[in-house]
């Protein structure tokens, strides 16, 4: 239906106090309206957030300005708002003459995938408005419905369920055209009135192509990736500082449109071009037909474009689309031979990734095979007149999640991908990336976040965008007075972000961090010692497993020797592990590192190849005290007990120690004089089976000792620490 208007849908300058009175005021839908919305409070069918941040409403600003026909917002008007609606009230004060609440009945009932039984007495929307932005509404379900009806009250804020099935919808219109409502805007802003969560500030609306084959999609994507060739400081620095002009040994050559002389190449001594590299997200396959033919004699071969999987046919149609003429796909161009030990192999793949123009990646579709160039749904348009006879139109679509958390391939739909913890360095090398994802592309790079929906603008919050940019501009772009401190807490949230991909300790996944850092070392972080470095070596000590163990993963087929567990190291445990959120700036430390007598065996040339054992010579205080339930330490006669982490999970054919000794590690700075609270290693000491794997210094020493776990909650007052522990020079292993 058409929405042709004889007036506005609410008077745009009647005030709060009068609001109720007028004619048109809805206490269903509080005319998305904030001046209404303020006059139903306090209604608990309404939430509002008056927290307006300075910055939403400076963004506001700074992407409205400019555009004609739409005025700056007021700090007062970016309130946000929750309602709550049942879809029978929708429905009587819809059908009583309310348009708003016509407009989100007409929403509802023309949106995608739209399947509402509006006979359904459970059934709520929640709407959630705030000016100039688009409206977000929810379907959802009041399990409670009975029972709360039976208690004969229906006031309460119920607390909904989103079901499954139940999607989120998004209503907007485009900046350059707005609507006579003005909560239905074009600021592509997640509000949550209902938590504390600050705003998620978006871009400005904009369509999604329905075809991503069409020219419109391709000269997006073509500005996103010239926009950031030419006025991206970072991106620039980035490309000027890789290697020679560089081709994949092996590429693919597209050859003409015809599709008919596409060739796997041997690109030794061509001339340099930009290539784009497409992330196969699946299990390697098996091309028969083509590595019958693929006879190293030659340099070149044939690849028949019809026996392709749909996911690389379409990554070939892309690089045609923008003038690409080579491409890289691991399976068809896989680059190492099989004799290459690990530390070749990554660094042929870590150079390919680093390399690319761009790298192709398809997250949408769960079996590689449907391809990723897909027509996407268009939105539903709802148009009308204003009073005065101008046209509008109002877009409906479903709500596309964006998380920055989020960007990250290997958390993939399919199951094994979370495993592939073994890409990791894949994911953080690229310069500039395109996705695939269910419902629309987005673009990033060392700068930014962008997607067609506008969802994403220039955003620079994804959590992985300081460890990209130390891989390939080290400390340079990062907002930080403090170089090395950059190295060591990015390095530290870049293990902690990997140990969630791992499934086990695969060699291989260990292969992947021991290749990335050997791109971290500098001058910063020193030596590096299994997974940590020796400049800030304390505070690498305080890492903490944050899961069960997980059982190992089948890695048959993995090339790289076992990797022997160190038990100060986080390489040895088989859990996920953080080193917390707290800041390790100007923490005290209570021992000495040796590191003259510190040292870690690798077995290649390599200092970041597997480590075959190692010690850390340390000087600290220990003291001995009683473990009870495999979770608390007690001191005899003390009737204070503590928690403490435990690396390995309680094993039925291990006893646990009786005792431990207490290691006290360092003091947080901020609470230095007023807790009891410090962080302290639990050792236990070496059994005679550790020490034969150690080398002749460490086996004659009489203090040596394993890291049993960790506790940041160490009483060393209560504890008596100070005076009743003994100083000891000790080797960690
Ligand atoms: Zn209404
Ligand atoms: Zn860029
Ligand atoms: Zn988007």
């Amino acid at each position: 239906m058409r929405f042709d208007l004889k007036t506005l849908p609410f008077p745009a300058d009647v005030s709060v106090l009068k609001v109720t009175i007028d004619p048109a005021f809805c206490s269903t839908c509080a005319n998305l309206n904030t001046a209404s919305a303020f006059g139903m409070v306090p209604c608990t069918a309404i939430l509002m957030n008056l927290s307006s941040s300075i910055k939403k409403v400076d963004r506001a600003r700074r992407l409205l300005s400019g555009i004609e026909s739409q005025s700056i917002p007021s700090t007062e008007k970016l309130v946000s708002w929750e309602l709550q609606i049942s879809l029978a009230d929708l429905k009587n004060s819809s059908a009583a003459g309310c348009i708003t609440c016509l407009l989100l009945r007409e929403v509802l009932i023309n949106v995608p995938n739209g399947h509402i039984d509006w006979d359904d007495p459970a059934l709520y929307i929640v709407v959630i408005f705030c000016d100039k932005t688009v409206l977000r509404i929810s379907v959802a379900r009041d399990r409670d419905h009975y029972e709360t009806d039976s208690w004969g009250f229906d006031m309460s804020y119920k607390l909904l369920h989103n079901e499954p099935d139940m999607d989120d919808y998004q209503v907007y219109t485009l900046p350059t055209s707005p609507c006579p409502w003005p909560t239905l805007g074009c600021l592509m802003n997640v509000e949550e009135p209902k938590s504390s969560i600050p705003t998620k500030l978006g871009g400005l609306a904009s369509h999604i192509s329905s075809d991503p084959n069409s020219p419109v999609f391709v000269e997006k994507v073509q500005n996103w990736i010239n926009n950031c060739k030419e006025n991206h400081p970072i991106c620039i620095d980035a490309e000027k500082s890789i290697y020679q002009p560089y081709l994949p040994e092996k590429i693919i050559s597209l050859g003409p449109e015809s599709n008919m002389d596409i060739r796997l190449i041997e690109a030794y001594g061509l001339p340099h071009e930009p290539y784009f590299v497409l992330h196969d997200q699946q299990e390697p396959r098996s091309f028969s037909s083509l590595s019958e033919c693929q006879d190293l004699e030659y340099d070149s071969v044939e690849v028949p474009y019809d026996i392709l999987p749909q996911v690389f046919q379409d990554a070939i149609i892309v690089c045609r689309k923008l003038s690409i003429k080579y491409l890289w796909i691991n399976a068809l161009c896989e680059n190492h031979d099989d004799d290459d030990d690990w530390e070749i192999a990554k660094e042929k793949t870590a150079m390919v990734y680093t390399n690319a123009e761009l790298v192709l990646i398809s997250t949408g579709s769960v079996d590689g095979n449907e391809g990723f160039l897909c027509p996407r749904k268009s939105p539903t348009m709802i148009s009308g007149t204003w009073p005065d006879g101008r046209p509008f139109e109002i877009y409906a679509r479903p709500w596309l999640f964006h998380d920055p958390d989020t960007m990250d391939w290997l958390k993939g739909k399919s199951p094994q991908h979370a495993s592939r913890a073994e890409s990791f360095q894949e994911q953080l090398l690229p310069r500039r990336r395109l996705w695939f994802s269910e419902g629309e592309a987005i673009f990033d790079c060392l700068t930014s976040t962008s997607c067609e929906c506008g969802g994403f603008l220039d955003s620079d919050e994804d959590p992985c965008l300081p460890l990209r940019r130390v891989l390939k501009t080290g400390a340079k772009y990062i907002n930080e007075t403090d170089e090395s401190w950059i190295y060591h807490e990015n390095w530290r949230n870049l293990v902690a972000k990997f140990s969630q991909l791992k499934t086990g300790n695969s060699p291989c996944d260990l292969a992947s961090i021991s290749h990335l850092a050997s791109r971290w070392a500098n001058g910063y972080t020193g030596r590096y010692l299994a997974g940590l470095w020796e400049h800030d070596l304390v505070n690498y000590l305080r890492w903490y497993p944050i899961d069960e163990e997980i059982p190992d993963g089948d890695h048959e087929g993995c090339q790289v020797p076992s990797f022997l567990g160190l038990s100060w190291s986080w390489t040895a445990v088989t859990r996920k592990i953080t080193w917390g959120s707290a800041t390790f700036r100007n923490t005290k430390s209570f021992v000495t590192i040796d590191l003259s007598r510190t040292e870690c065996d690798v077995n290649s040339v390599s200092p970041f190849g597997p480590v075959t054992s190692g010690h850390i010579f340390l000087t600290g205080k220990i003291l001995k005290v009683g473990v009870r339930d495999s979770k608390r330490l007690f001191k005899e006669g003390v009737d204070r007990h503590v928690g403490f982490r435990s690396q390995e999970t309680p094993r039925n054919d291990l006893p646990l120690p009786q005792h431990v000794f207490c290691l006290r590690l360092c003091t947080k700075s901020y609470t230095i004089n007023s807790f009891d609270d410090d962080c302290a290693l639990i050792l236990v000491p070496a059994t005679a089976d550790d020490l034969m794997r150690q080398s002749r210094e460490v086996q004659v020493s009489r203090h040596v000792y394993k890291r049993f776990g960790l506790t940041n909650s160490y009483p060393h007052k209560t504890w008596n620490h100070d005076k009743e522990a003994s100083e000891v020079s000790i080797y960690l292993i």
